[in-house]
């Protein structure tokens, strides 16, 4: 009997340990973090003018908007560390250094792995209490078969912000905003009030689908009810830059916010039929937008799960 016991224990420190190997091995192909990171080195930053002072870099993870002006630049995420010196050079083509501030939208790699090299050129790192939070421990998003280890001391913001928050900087009234919980429990977003320019970090992934990080606090009702609370905000000239995606407008955001809840819909429907996941998948319910918007990592089968998983 004892020997029996002892195997017992043998066999659940083995599964223990494997767990632990598991999340430390290096993260499989499949894995959306990867595919992102090996896109990052070869790619080229794109400048695209968005209203007055202000511009959107992208090709290093996540977009990033620039404000440049007289007293500097502020941006909105650093994008991945591996872009740093073209991220640098297209900052300098856009105006004068130095860098005086950077707002992350919210925790994730995508946005905030650059965060080292931005503080280190000289900006004071604004965020809320949960990316601090998230940034300053390892994180595990089984979604993306991924363990994000924390950012060195420097890449931690250093202001807090904890509700709505108005800076002014170079002539423009910079309006920070906390989001409900809908993309991660770390979000916020920031509108440019003379330009009439926001930047909306991953609560808009314009012309493609959505990740939503159920693990650490998002989910699909909150997406669509932080997406609401953005478009009763925004007049309808307003230039966007999304976390993903193309420059966007107000209808797009619209259309952006109808498709989640037209598939949020049809997931519910089948789940309290009583449909498992894969049934759910196999379902297609995403469908009908799949030629619009199923064209980047996050794929129409992936998206379903993520809605299904996020149902409460
Ligand atoms: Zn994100």
């Amino acid at each position: 009997m004892k020997r029996v016991s002892l195997a017992v224990s043998a066999a659940i420190a083995v599964m223990a340990c494997g767990v632990a190997v598991a999340e430390d091995a290096p993260p499989p192909p499949s894995s959306p973090v990867v595919k992102i990171n090996a896109a990052a080195p070869n790619a080229k930053i794109e400048t695209t003018p968005l209203r007055g002072p202000l511009a959107m870099l992208s090709g290093s993870g996540g977009n990033i908007t620039v404000l440049s002006g007289k007293q500097g630049q502020l941006m909105v995420d650093a994008g991945l560390a591996v872009s740093r010196a073209k991220v640098e050079a297209a900052l300098a083509a856009l105006g004068k250094r130095p860098l005086r501030y950077l707002i992350n939208t919210h925790y994730h790699w995508d946005h905030t792995d650059g965060n080292p090299w931005v503080h280190e050129d000289g900006a004071t790192i604004i965020a809320t209490a949960g990316t601090v939070k998230r940034v300053s421990t390892t994180t595990r998003v089984d979604d993306w078969q991924f363990t994000f280890k924390p950012l060195p001391a420097g890449g931690i913001p250093t202001e807090i912000v904890t509700s709505d928050k108005t800076y002014h900087f170079d002539g423009q009234t910079v309006e920070v905003k906390l989001a409900n919980p809908s993309h991660t429990d770390t979000d916020l977003y920031v509108i440019f009030k003379e330009a009439n320019v926001a930047s909306l970090g991953d609560l808009f992934w314009n012309g493609v689908y959505p990740f939503i990080d159920n693990e650490n606090g998002g989910g699909i009702d909150g997406m669509i009810k932080a997406d609401d609370a953005i478009l009763a905000q925004l007049n309808d000239d307003v230039v966007i830059a999304p976390g993903h995606g193309p420059v966007g407008t107000k209808q797009q955001l619209r259309e952006f916010r109808d498709m989640l809840a037209s598939v949020r819909d049809n997931v519910a429907a089948l789940k309290k039929q009583g449909k498992s996941r894969d049934e759910v998948v196999a379902a297609k319910p995403t469908a009908k937008f799949d030629d619009k918007y199923g064209h980047f990592v996050i794929d129409p089968d992936f998206f379903t799960r993520i809605v299904y998983d996020g149902l409460k």
